[in-house]
């Protein structure tokens, strides 16, 4: 049996798990694939994105339409991320965008880095009200960013990106997708995000799926390494959250109750990677001396998130291609509150060592990359290593 926390498993409490909303009646958070459409053709896309649109993405109408099923969840409404490909590529975005803000719900956007995203371009956005905007930046070099990008200068353009939205007044958060190409360069991101003054980053756990079968994905080890970094990386305001990887939440959960310590190796059996990024940090930055700002709201693919394919297919996350319904037939919060396979997952129901660990309602493994390994979206994630043989 391999230990991660060296210690009787309980010993540190489990927190009271945090759900803002009831969970079985309406997400907190919807995505909407607007378009597959996409300048760049980035070597991780999970979307597989093109440059022209996809035959079946909805029309203006049906978009309008999702937007009315989404504000139909009632109150308190989920937040709508308008995401692609890239959701700059649709031509109607600010309508629909108007259309979302008309029918009162928050709208986030998650365009590419193209010459489509320009400040001409973002300025509307925010008259009507969009705070937030999400850039991907997936290394701490250009070497390594425009390799995973495919395109030379990419990088640059997103650096300046950041800081342009920034003081054009977005709440602007950063996406990682972290891989073996890049996880050696995470305390250099989380440097390069503090000085940029940043208010959130989201790193993205290497699902193989759409062209992530292209990149290497993390092996449950180092993702146990990555999660012990992030939490100490989340201890210079700023916030940190990652998706399909809900065991950093295990993770935090056992720092926080460990409270300051000198030397978590002396607690954790964790790898060189782990050390290796924590001592950068550590030069670059000094030891966190801000509160862990890690959140524990205990969401996964298909409780308080759901996402909706270009077509309007609706999948428990992007990164989990399998399709529960259509909103052109059927409801978003139908399939939402309704689907057996939903109501299993927000129920816990796993096999494997997620359906056996003590931290399966507040973590509950990444459903996407269980499907990925086993064709099962309720299998265990094999990205763990909690409780492996
Ligand atoms: S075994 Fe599954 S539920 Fe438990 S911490 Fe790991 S991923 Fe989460």
């Amino acid at each position: 049996m391999v230990q991660t926390f060296i210690g009787p498993e309980g010993r540190l409490p489990t927190p009271p798990i945090r759900r803002p909303v009831d969970f079985q009646q309406r997400p907190i958070l919807v995505f909407w694939e607007t378009t597959k459409a996409c300048l760049l053709s980035c070597r991780h896309c999970r979307a597989t994105a093109l440059p022209t649109a996809m035959p079946g993405e909805l029309s203006s109408r049906a978009g309008h339409q999702l937007l009315e099923q989404v504000a139909g969840f009632g109150k308190p409404a989920p937040i709508l991320i308008l995401t692609g490909g890239d959701c700059l590529m649709r031509p109607d975005l600010l309508e629909l965008t108007a259309h979302a803000r008309r029918l009162g719900l928050t709208v986030a956007l998650s365009p590419s880095v193209t010459p489509r995203l320009t400040p001409a371009a973002m300025a509307p956005f925010l008259e009507l009200g969009v705070r937030v905007v999400s850039i991907s930046l997936d290394g701490a070099t250009a070497a390594t960013h425009d390799r995973v990008r495919g395109v030379p200068g990419h990088f640059d353009a997103t650096v300046a990106a950041l800081s342009w939205l920034r003081e054009a007044g977005f709440k602007v958060q950063v996406n990682t997708t972290v891989m073996r190409e890049n996880m050696t360069e995470l305390a250099d991101v989380t440097a390069m995000l503090h000085g940029l003054g940043i208010p959130l980053w989201e790193v993205f756990f290497l699902v193989s799926v759409g062209r992530g079968t292209a990149v290497s994905a993390t092996s449950a080890a180092e993702n146990e390494d990555i999660s012990h970094f992030l939490f100490e990386a989340s201890q210079y305001g700023f916030l940190v959250r990652t998706v399909e990887a809900p065991f950093f939440r295990r993770v935090a959960t056992w720092r926080r109750g460990l409270g300051e310590v000198d030397d978590p190796q002396a607690y954790f059996a964790l790898g060189s990677l782990y050390g290796d990024l924590r001592t950068r940090l550590r030069q670059l930055l000094g030891p966190g001396t801000e509160r862990a700002m890690a959140p524990s709201v205990a969401t996964r693919d298909g409780m308080g998130v759901i996402f909706v394919g270009h077509d309007g297919s609706v999948r428990p996350s992007g990164f989990l291609p399998h399709a529960l319904g259509n909103i052109q037939v059927q409801e978003l919060a139908e399939i939402y509150r309704e689907n057996p396979m939903l109501r299993a997952i927000r129920a816990s129901e796993f096999s494997g060592r997620c359906g056996q660990c003590a931290f399966r309602s507040l973590c509950g493994g990444s459903r996407a990359r269980a499907f990925a390994a086993t064709g099962d979206p309720l299998g265990e994630d094999p990205g763990c290593i909690f409780g492996a043989a």
